[in-house]
């Protein structure tokens, strides 16, 4: 049997869009809100959150006549996320300034010069960007380049009129208030750029399989749980939330991209191993087989630094089969870029594993 066509204008659109909702972890909500809002038209899934904030869909298998019911097969469950890199207001400076410190691994020089928005606790946005504190040329001089881009000089001038602590606090700003990159999404020849496509790249190829599906009347092989993850960026996300009869869980995250790596752009990757160690070899090789059988251009990887929510849920006790699927994605936690191709691979490793796995 062959794969439903995947509708990229959809898939483009909807990334598009998701990637441009602002959602560092601990403020992620709106992201999840907007998953939960596209998901709601598709009527076979029933829509949950966990208390945590993620946000579960569970999809059954249908009968002849529409409706639903229980395959003999456990379920199984995949899993994506989000959340994104972001950074917090740590301290207000004497300048009216603000010092950040960062959630998750977001690397100073990449967002150098980037707008951002503060969000204030009272549901205000202010508008900013983030500079060296050495920033002028023409007063600090040859200064600027030496200076360390860390925690301590980095720094967020704000779009409001403000040269002073009491001045910043005044426009509502607190310690703790949320802080969110710009993405700076572009969409050339295939390409797409952009911020955090690590995973809403991922997120987008589920919600596409799902389309896919749909559109052609098809359902699942057996009941399958899909877990949009809130909490991936600091390690626990997948760690609650996937229910305990699951057989099988799948992570879908980006590959990693990059000097020594196998995983490119143009192929979804099968991780073998990441700095938490092995995945199931019994699943890996039943996606491999999905993989050969629809010509599912694929690598094999290990990424060093990295750690997956799916690992996260065994850590946690979780007792299912493990695997780590995903497009490659260049230059991850920095300015980061996909292609259309091995979006693509993945999403349809996705329908392929809904369909027969
Ligand atoms: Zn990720």
């Amino acid at each position: 049997m062959s794969l439903p066509v995947i509708d990229q204008d959809y898939f483009v659109d909807f990334l598009v869009k998701l990637l441009n909702v602002t959602s560092p972890t601990g403020f992620a909500d709106p992201a999840i809100e907007f998953v939960e809002k596209e998901l709601s038209q598709y009527k076979q899934l029933q829509l949950s959150r966990t208390r945590k904030g993620a946000l579960i869909a569970k999809w059954s298998p249908s009968t002849g006549s529409g409706r639903s019911a229980e395959s003999d097969l456990p379920p199984v469950a995949l899993t994506a996320h989000v959340d994104t890199l972001g950074a917090v207001v740590k301290e207000i400076k004497s300048n009216g300034r603000l010092k950040l410190s960062r959630i998750g691994g977001i690397q100073w020089p990449s967002v150098e010069t980037e707008g951002v928005w503060v969000f204030t606790s009272k549901g205000e946005k202010i508008r900013g960007s983030v500079l060296i504190d050495t920033a002028s040329g023409h007063v600090h001089g040859v200064d600027g380049s030496r200076t360390p881009r860390d925690d301590d000089h980095m720094e967020v001038r704000l779009d409001a009129r403000t040269i002073s602590e009491v001045e910043t606090r005044a426009l509502g700003i607190n310690i703790g208030d949320c802080v969110a990159f710009d993405p700076r999404v572009e969409v050339t020849n295939g390409f797409i750029r952009s911020r955090f496509l690590d995973d809403k790249a991922c997120v987008a190829n589920i919600v596409a399989a799902i389309k896919s599906m749909t559109d052609e009347g098809l359902s699942p092989a057996r009941t399958v749980y899909f877990h949009i993850s809130n909490y991936e960026e600091v390690g626990h996300g997948a760690a609650a939330g996937i229910p305990s009869d699951v057989a099988e869980l799948i992570s879908v995250d980006m590959a990693v991209v990059g000097k020594g790596q196998e995983s490119d752009e143009f192929n979804a990757t099968l991780c073998i191993k990441d700095g938490g160690g092995p995945y199931h070899f019994g699943l890996n090789n039943k996606l491999r087989a999905l993989a050969g059988k629809h010509n599912i251009p694929y690598k094999t990887d290990v990424y060093v630094f990295y750690g997956s929510d799916g690992e996260a849920f065994w850590r946690a006790g979780g007792d299912v089969a493990l695997a780590l699927i995903g497009p490659g994605i260049d230059a991850s936690h920095n300015y980061e870029r996909a292609h259309i191709d091995g979006l693509n691979a993945t999403t349809n490793w996705i329908i392929a594993y809904l369909l027969e796995g």
